[in-house]
């Protein structure tokens, strides 16, 4: 079973509807934090049948490391620091190479003020091809995208992610059109794909409601999840616009929907 919680369904300019990109991903009953963008941390303990608290979070995965989908690292260390926090097994946090420099780099910020007291963290940097395995038999897979590069990282992911059943959720994370991701999307249950700008206004590195369509007409997936919506794109109902031209079932996704991989 694969339950998304879409936690921010937007981009760097956050609305009422869509804060920037954070997933509450429950596989076989195990949760990750998915791109904790800011405002992830609050989004997640307000959200129905998440955890009690982000001191026992699990996992966090990252799909890059730009502010929209990783500012919420710090304050997560941060309160880990509290002496409140509660012990816990250690926190996986796993994303592109560079994520250890960027750690770094905010300990040099931050000092031990970012050093967890009940729990050590488990940063593991993940190459195109590599995969991370989850608690109770699922799985992680990264590949790469097409997105620029940050200060840290030349490389930017998508992740696909498996249940034991063999039920497959695919994030596009930002990129623009990209093989690598047709091929994973291929067939898959769910497709959460970023769709940020209107098609007369496209840009490098991310995807629009034309380009969003060319990928769901050759992969076919059961369901289409659109995010990373940002506000110039969602009023033009660009879910309704792939659905129509593709004919695969579509929805633009806002904070706080639920969907649920059972069947
Ligand atoms: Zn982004």
């Amino acid at each position: 079973m694969i339950r998304l919680h879409v936690l921010g369904a937007g981009g760097a300019l956050p609305t009422a509807d869509r804060g920037p990109a954070a997933y509450w991903l429950e596989i076989d009953g195990h949760g990750l934090l998915l791109d904790p963008g800011p405002g992830a941390l609050v989004r997640l303990v307000r959200e129905p049948g998440a955890p009690d608290g982000v001191d026992t979070l699990p996992a966090v995965l990252l799909s890059h490391l730009h502010l929209d989908h990783a500012a919420d690292l710090a304050p997560l260390l941060f309160a880990l620091h509290s002496v409140l926090a509660r012990p816990a097994p250690p926190l996986l946090v796993a994303g592109p190479p560079g994520l250890a420099a960027y750690l770094d780099r905010l300990r040099e910020l931050y000092g031990d003020w970012l050093a967890p007291r009940g729990r050590e963290i488990e940063i593991r940097e993940v190459s195109p091809g590599e995969a991370v395995r989850l608690a109770g038999g699922g799985r992680a897979e990264c590949f790469a995208v097409d997105h620029p590069e940050d200060r840290f990282s030349r490389v930017c992911l998508g992740w696909t992610f498996s249940d034991a059943a063999g039920r497959r959720l695919v994030y596009s994370g930002d990129t623009g059109p990209s093989d690598e991701l047709a091929r994973q999307a291929r067939g898959c249950n769910l497709l959460l794909v970023e769709c940020t700008t209107p098609d007369d206004l496209a840009v490098a590195g991310h995807l629009s409601p034309a380009q969003v369509t060319a990928l769901v007409r050759g992969a076919q997936p059961d369901l289409v999840v659109l995010t990373h919506l940002y506000p110039l794109v969602a009023r033009l109902a660009p879910d309704a616009v792939v659905q129509a031209a593709s004919g695969v079932r579509c929805v633009a996704a806002r904070d706080g929907d639920v969907f649920m991989l059972d069947g």
